[in-house]
């Protein structure tokens, strides 16, 4: 190989971090890492919008500095509806949920990181391989150029693998990668009713300030199908672990229950949830995974954004510990913090995923228990600050009783 053709010679300005994926979790990463003054590339293929609902709770905002405009709506409340057509209305007494449509909010977050500082680079990950050199270990990541398939490198001391479910990347690099778990969640955002479309009557289900949420296994098998409010569009979406069940029909009959059929389709689109973090997030050397590529997505509910901007933000921390201590020990304190904070919560999502969406039986019943006060307020209060409020010990223990009813079957049908 000639010296020009050969990439790593070709580029040889080394960088602190590379943060592989510019999603929510590899652009917050990237932005913590470049706002503390460190040399940050920042790796996305771009060009594809992230198939998403677009629920984050106000907690976000805050914790990441989100400006209240990136949202294109604010959400007041959700409906769930049963199997038997059980609708419980479940309001926001004291808040809201927010909703982003990914299309641009991920172009934003990019952007921010660029204006901290990170440079930004388009390309889809090949390899890395490590070349020793007089500054110590570095790594390089090779990635191809989408108009001429060339192959260029970055190099770095630290890689922070953001690629998102089924990372590449960890396929490559990371021990046990293939222990995930997975649903595979499929949507299509159409043309958001409005109340004087030629097109006809406004459908009576739908209400842009409200996010509407189906337990049906004819809907979804083993999770649940929505219909979410995107200011001008709406997803309408469903997920699935299981093979050979068809998402399309399952969404062209709720098209038609919810009155959607004769909106205009937008685009259709799917992509894997992981529902289980991955046992190891890092290869004790040079990489620390995060977001859904760690498989960090909370189960039951499916909400991804938020923990993987945390998930972001923890890897950076950990790769600034190495970088200051001259030693990769702290990568493994990623996954340590994060699931000190958020495991149990996932461990009983995980549980109550496999308990109540089971059957329909169940679902009857699961969507019954929530028409309590105490389980909405619970409910939105988990959501919207990602901790269980300790003022209410008493709600809190009238629902643990109430789930242990139901989960041990002494509760009647
Ligand atoms: C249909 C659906 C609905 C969902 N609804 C919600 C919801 O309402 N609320 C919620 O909180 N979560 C939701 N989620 C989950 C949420 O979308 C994810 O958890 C979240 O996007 C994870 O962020 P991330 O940055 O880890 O990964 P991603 O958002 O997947 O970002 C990964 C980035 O890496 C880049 N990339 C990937 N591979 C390569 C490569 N080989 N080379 C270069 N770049 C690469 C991609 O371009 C992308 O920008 C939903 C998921 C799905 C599929």
């Amino acid at each position: 190989m000639h010296h020009q053709d050969d990439p790593t010679l070709a580029s040889p300005e080394p960088f602190d971090v590379i943060v592989l994926g510019g999603g929510p979790s590899g652009a917050t990463a990237a932005h913590d890492l470049a706002s503390r003054g460190y040399r940050v590339a920042l790796l996305d293929r771009e060009g594809r919008i992230k198939p998403c609902g677009g629920a984050i709770p106000p907690k976000l905002l805050r914790e990441f500095n989100i400006p209240a405009d990136v949202m294109v709506c604010k959400v007041r409340g959700a409906r769930i509806v049963s199997p038997k057509n059980q609708v419980v209305g479940m309001p926001i007494e004291d808040g809201f949920v927010g909703m982003v449509d990914r299309a641009d909010f991920d172009p934003w977050l990019r952007a921010r990181a660029e204006s901290a500082g990170a440079r930004r680079f388009h390309g889809s990950f090949s390899h890395v391989e490590r070349h020793p050199n007089s500054q110590g270990d570095l790594i390089s990541l090779f990635y191809r150029s989408k108009v001429d398939q060339s192959l260029s490198v970055l190099r770095a001391r630290y890689l922070i693998g953001a690629d998102g479910a089924k990372s590449q990347l960890a396929q490559k690099e990371i021990e046990r990668s293939n222990e995930g778990q997975y649903v595979f969640a499929y949507h299509e955002i159409l043309e958001a009713p409005q109340g004087n479309a030629e097109s006809g009557v406004k459908p009576a289900f739908y209400d842009p300030t409200r996010c509407d949420v189906f337990y049906d296994g004819s809907l979804s098998p083993d999770f649940y199908a929505w219909v979410f409010p995107h200011g001008k569009s709406l997803s309408i979406g469903t997920g699935s672990a299981l093979k050979g069940f068809s998402q399309r029909e399952a969404i062209e009959q709720l098209r038609k229950r919810t009155g959607l059929c004769r909106q205009a389709l937008i685009r259709r689109e799917g992509a894997p949830i992981p529902l289980k973090p991955l046992p190891r997030w890092d290869n004790g050397r040079d990489i620390v995974l995060a977001g859904d590529a760690a498989g960090v997505v909370a189960p039951a509910s499916g909400e991804g954004i938020y923990y993987a901007m945390l998930g972001g933000r923890m890897a950076a921390q950990a790769v600034i510990e190495c970088l200051e201590k001259g030693s990769p020990k702290s990568l493994a304190q990623a996954r340590k913090r994060f699931m000190r904070l958020h495991g149990q919560v996932f461990w009983v999502l995980g549980l109550m995923q496999r308990y109540w969406y089971a059957n329909d039986q169940r679902r009857e019943r699961f969507v019954r228990i929530c028409e309590d006060r105490d389980v909405q307020q619970l409910t939105w209060d988990a959501y919207m600050n990602k901790e269980l409020v300790k003022a209410k010990p008493l709600a809190h223990a009238r629902i643990f009783f109430k789930n242990l009813a139901h989960l041990s079957g002494l509760a009647s049908v």
